[in-house]
């Protein structure tokens, strides 16, 4: 709590009184700390990859160069770390223009069933490779959204390859859609994989927030899958919630409204 005072002073010089004023910047002080947070956190994660990259020219620099299969092992590593940093700044960008509201959204009625589809077909192959069991489950038509499909594809894909990635060989993952009562249309993936601890599930949706960071890397995650999901969600009008269980698995909900009449006309 920031205090401050101010004397009251009758028409003279005399103080007759204090005015004191006190300011909640737990909020503040709050947003600050998380913009230093991130900022950090920017930092490091673009360093990482440049010291691998730097250590592994290093070693090509001294001799490594001339032998060509490990040459060419170096090369590969070094080009996987330079895209890890593309795909960083990629999502860092993204972010950045939906803080800023610069995004620019094209929203038209879409129709979910479409979609849901489209998005499942192009998991079929990933799953099948990894012997994951992948439905779809809608069980009533759905009301039409309005929506920009490019953005919302964005959410379909960093929610199913999280369920991807973090369900191990010969699980499964369901996609559901479904109206609720209040009118919204509701979509959840839930997979039967690797699970969140219930201590870290408050903090999944902050940017970076990730439980296991060596595993999120090596699966070639940026940590900023989920921040980005609910940024888009968020400014469709919804929200998005996750909920898991440890080693059981993890159901990741969002919900859109639906079109108003006037836009289907
Ligand atoms: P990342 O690029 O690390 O996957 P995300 O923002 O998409 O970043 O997710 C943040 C963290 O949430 C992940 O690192 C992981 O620990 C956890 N997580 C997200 N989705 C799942 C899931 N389906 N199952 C288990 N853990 C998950």
């Amino acid at each position: 709590v920031k205090i401050t005072f101010t004397p009251i002073r009758l028409q003279g010089s005399e103080m007759v009184g204090l005015v004191a004023v006190l300011e909640d910047v737990t909020e503040q002080e709050k947003l600050d700390r998380q913009r230093k947070d991130f900022v950090a956190n920017v930092s490091h994660e673009l360093r990482t990859p440049l010291t691998t990259i730097k250590s592994y020219l290093e070693a090509l620099d001294d001799g490594a160069v001339n032998d060509p299969e490990l040459a060419s092992r170096f090369l590969q590593v070094t080009r996987q770390e330079a895209d890890r940093m593309t795909r960083l700044i990629h999502d860092l960008l993204q972010l950045s223009r939906l803080d800023a509201k610069q995004s620019r959204f094209h929203k038209k009625a879409i129709h979910m069933e479409e979609m849901l589809e489209d998005v499942v077909d192009r998991f079929a192959f990933q799953c099948k490779q990894k012997e994951i069991k992948l439905s779809l489950h809608i069980t009533e038509s759905l009301p039409r959204i309005y929506a920009d499909r490019d953005k919302l594809d964005q959410v379909l894909d960093n929610l199913l390859s999280n369920a991807v990635k973090y369900t191990l060989e010969g699980g499964s993952i369901a996609v559901i859609a479904e109206r609720r009562p209040d009118g919204m249309v509701e979509v959840s993936i839930a997979d039967t994989g690797i699970g969140i601890p219930k201590k870290d599930l408050g903090r999944i949706f902050e940017r970076f927030y990730r439980v296991d960071k060596a595993r999120s890397r090596s699966l070639g995650g940026t940590g900023l899958g989920l921040a980005i999901a609910r940024e888009i969600v968020r400014a469709h009008g919804g929200d998005i919630s996750i909920d898991s269980i440890y080693r059981k698995g993890t159901t990741v909900s969002f919900t859109l409204p639906p079109c108003e009449p006037e836009v289907v006309r």
